[in-house]
């Protein structure tokens, strides 16, 4: 692939073979759709002429399907690459630090699984000391539930604090008020362009077809609400309160290089979750508290890829739609350090963390700040970067 004329620093992940999406506004500018190339963000509308882009979402380009998003992807790198074009592309470009950045698209349907064998694995632990701690479907399939698609919210959102129900076991009955142990689930999020029709079953095969790209998401968590209401049906309120994606949408186009084989899955699962192409992603995880960095969650180590997560939502016939959005669950991997969510870091509050300036934590304190980013390997040694998902605690509103 030839050089961009764009002046992209050494060592970003914002090269010329990544080329997220998200919605931007100029100082004072509607909202449009562009493209991050090294410290600026592309007007696609103006760049390509083309009035998809003017929306303010990038649901209506999502839409389009595989063979355009592949047809963008190409014009954006001649526009980006061809010295001839340079003179009518440059005015298209916005430094990201003067521009405000929006959640990306409109989400329809928001469906979370529990990918990470070593998070199940940990909260069965704590959850279950008596019994095995995974249960018995766990490996048979990826378990999931629908979240709140009208509650997740652009990177950068305050964050309050939730009320609740909530009865910890020693309680005699229980009390509603603030949440004392909100946390944190650093996740990878897939975003559905293609819909399906109702009916149908969408094969692993067709995960390209119908996954436009990937993001972050920080699922945030009330773990003494989600602990008294979650039996017999699963997160309610301690999930539904808020949910944060970041701004960049990475497209799987720039994913080839990040893609590895999940860990060898036993039991063999059954026909319809098995995969001729490995759609394991290599992608490394940091979390930061404030911006101390508490753990490095590594996405490689999750037992079910997001083309078995997509074959299993819709193995019923259950429609996709476009804006549809599923999120990894927490990612965690063996060691310790690797742990993506505050529940495991602490060990349910039994081992709480020392920050750099002295304070500990169980779990977030108002006015916390945390950041989640992530990148992978890209082609001919390149980085893939994610950007970051920020959030803020506020306190809670009573
Ligand atoms: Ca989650």
């Amino acid at each position: 692939m030839s050089q961009t004329w764009v002046d992209v620093p050494a060592g970003s992940g914002f090269g010329l073979r990544n080329l997220p999406y998200g919605v931007f506004a100029p100082q004072g500018g509607p909202r449009r759709v562009g493209v991050r190339i090294g410290d600026y963000v592309l007007d696609l509308a103006a760049t390509l002429d083309d009035p998809v882009f003017a929306s303010g979402s990038l649901n209506a380009f999502l839409a389009q399907g595989r063979a355009r998003w592949t047809e963008v992807r190409n014009r954006i790198v001649m526009a980006l690459t061809e010295d001839a074009q340079r003179s009518r592309v440059e005015p298209a470009l916005h430094p990201v630090d003067g521009v405000r950045l929006y959640l990306p698209f409109e989400v329809a349907d928001y469906v979370d699984f529990y990918a990470s064998e070593q998070h199940a694995t940990n909260l069965g632990r704590m959850f279950r000391p008596d019994a095995a701690p995974l249960l018995p479907n766990w490996k048979h399939l990826p378990v999931g539930y629908h979240g709140r698609a009208g509650t997740v919210v652009a990177s950068g959102t305050a964050i309050r604090r939730p009320c609740g129900q909530r009865k910890a076991p020693d309680d005699a009955a229980p009390s509603f008020g603030r949440s004392r142990k909100l946390d944190i689930e650093a996740e990878v999020g897939f975003v559905v362009g293609a819909g399906s029709p109702l009916g149908d079953a969408v094969t692993t095969k067709d995960f390209r077809e119908h996954v436009f790209g990937v993001c972050l998401v920080n699922d945030w968590s009330a773990r003494d609400i989600q602990a008294w209401e979650y039996v017999p049906l699963g997160p309610f309120l301690g999930k539904s309160f808020a949910t944060s994606l970041s701004p960049w949408i990475v497209p799987l186009d720039a994913l080839d290089a990040a893609r590895v084989a999940t860990p060898a899955q036993d039991p063999a699962p059954l026909e319809y979750l098995r995969e001729s192409e490995d759609w394991g992603l290599d992608l490394q995880l940091r979390v930061r508290l404030n911006g101390e960095l508490i753990a490095q969650p590594p996405y490689a180590q999750m037992y079910w890829s997001p083309a078995q997560m997509l074959a299993h939502m819709t193995a019923n016939g259950a429609a996709l739609r476009t804006g549809d959005l599923f999120a990894s669950g927490t990612v965690s991997g063996p060691d310790p350090s690797q742990r993506g969510s505050l529940i495991e870091l602490t060990w349910n509050g039994a081992e709480p963390i020392t920050l750099a300036d002295g304070t500990t934590r169980k779990f977030l304190d108002d006015g916390d700040t945390v950041t989640i980013s992530a990148d992978a390997p890209g082609p001919e040694g390149s980085r893939i970067g994610f950007g970051e998902v920020i959030g803020r605690i506020e306190p809670a509103a009573r």
